[in-house]
């Protein structure tokens, strides 16, 4: 075995993910400790958690119900596999999330990502067309600037250049529908824009295209890792309308809308607009262990399970699927969601949060601010159409200050967790304010 060579510091093994690691290691943060509202760094700095760490702890750091299942669950068992088997924390997890996820969606398969999760519904969205004798269905519709993870199915229909681009060839029959983010009608809208349901009528130029090879629209019903494109009023009722007409399966990915980010369960609720499966992830657990699931429709169900001859019906599964420990966390989450209405809480905040996000209008290079629950993207100026590492130095600026924020390109993303207070809005978005006027001074 070779010897693993002496390194100048212990940040060289570790490839982070979706990061600049040269540029890191030369001004690494480390954080050491969380509990509710808060990080700390390894040198003891409190950094107030503006985006529940990657929109994922919704019901604030350290949650001992959920801490205290998942170690209880590990004395008792482990693991133990889900194939052709089971154990009952697996069912029981799946129903309960069947219980919050909308009516008719009661079917849960799980998964161990948000990736996952996506990949996973457009397999079982080719399955069901397949089922159902329209094997011709084999194509999958994303929209640009829709993000849906790192799996070949995700990064397919996902619509990131840079996420695309380094990988040549991707999943073939992949279409995408134009993105919603429409500044020159919508800017500094709250909550959703009256300007663009139109926008879903693209989906019918894509059918007279394709014809009937179209099997399923995945789409963020309010995208965020792309910078908080909230939806035009109407655009997912027309979508919705557009994939019944068409016998196209309408998927939702709710990764980060899930779990009472935007006021409901799930965005479905608060948007009045049901899809056929709806992928999650993150607040399933609040993140404390990693865990993804797809709520399925029951038509889509039974036209594979029942539909099928005898033996497995569909050839898709984890080893962790329905993981004992995941399980319990996931039981833990959603009983705590209920038991202190996380969903209603962001829902009675979403006001506060909203005048504070919009009290940054009128500051320099602020060109427009989205939100919607307890999500909001702050936009700055870009330079001729490229991004600036401009929020970069901002996000440096508001973690030096105790706050930590995240950026996408020139977009601030802010997500705290649901159970933030009015004094935490004020400081996130005050320190926030100081960063921009400092940037510019
Ligand atoms: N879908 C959406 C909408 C997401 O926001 C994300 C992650 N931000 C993913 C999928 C991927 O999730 P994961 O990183 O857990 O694979």
């Amino acid at each position: 075995m070779n010897e693993i060579a002496p390194r100048p510091n212990n940040l060289d093994a570790f490839w982070m993910p979706y990061t600049a690691n040269r540029a890191y290691k030369s001004t690494p943060r480390l954080l050491a400790r969380a509990e509710g509202m808060h990080y700390y760094t390894n040198d003891g700095q409190e950094v107030i958690d503006g985006t529940a760490g990657l929109w994922c702890v919704n019901a604030g750091h350290g949650r001992r119900e959920i801490t205290e299942a998942i170690q209880k669950q590990a004395a008792v068992m482990d693991f133990a596999p889900t194939f052709q088997m089971g154990h009952p924390i697996a069912f029981q997890a799946a129903a309960k999330v069947a219980e919050m996820t909308p009516d008719g969606l009661d079917h849960v398969f799980f998964t161990n990502s948000g990736s996952e999760s996506a990949d996973t519904a457009l397999k079982i969205a080719l399955a069901y067309q397949r089922a159902r004798g329209e094997a011709q269905r084999v194509r999958l519709i994303g929209r640009e600037r829709g993000y849906h993870g790192v799996g070949f199915g995700g990064m397919s229909v996902g619509g990131i250049g840079p996420n695309r681009k380094q990988f040549g060839a991707l999943l073939p029959y992949v279409d995408h529908l134009p993105h919603t983010h429409a500044p020159e009608h919508n800017a500094f809208t709250r909550g959703q824009p009256a300007w663009g349901a139109h926008l879903a009528d693209a989906l019918d130029g894509l059918v007279a295209l394709h014809g009937d090879t179209i099997a399923a629209v995945i789409v963020e019903p309010l995208a965020g890792s792309t910078g908080v494109l909230v939806p035009p009023q109407g655009y997912l009722q027309r979508l919705r309308e557009l994939c019944d007409k068409h016998g196209i399966l309408l998927i939702f990915d709710e990764v980060i809308t899930g779990f009472g980010r935007i006021g409901a369960p799930f965005g479905a609720e608060r948007l009045g607009v049901t899809p056929d499966m709806i992928t999650m992830a993150k607040g399933l657990t609040n993140a404390a262990v990693p865990m993804g699931a797809v709520a399925v429709h029951d038509k889509i169900y039974s036209a594979i399970v029942d539909g099928a001859p005898a033996g497995i019906e569909l050839f898709h599964g984890y080893t962790y699927s329905g993981h004992p420990l995941a399980s319990a966390a996931a039981i833990a989450s959603v009983d705590l969601h209920r038991a202190e209405d996380l969903p209603g809480r962001a829902r009675a905040m979403e006001g506060y949060f909203e005048d504070a996000a919009h009290s940054l209008k009128g500051l320099p290079n602020v060109i427009d601010i989205r939100n919607m629950g307890l999500v909001a993207g702050i936009e700055l100026q870009g330079r001729a159409g490229k991004p600036t590492d401009r929020a970069t130095r901002i996000f440096h600026r508001c973690f030096d200050a105790g706050v930590l924020i995240r950026t996408t390109g020139d977009i601030i993303a802010l997500s705290p967790p649901l159970i933030v207070e009015k004094p935490h809005v004020d400081r996130i978005f005050g320190t926030l304010a100081d960063a921009i006027r400092a940037e510019a001074a």
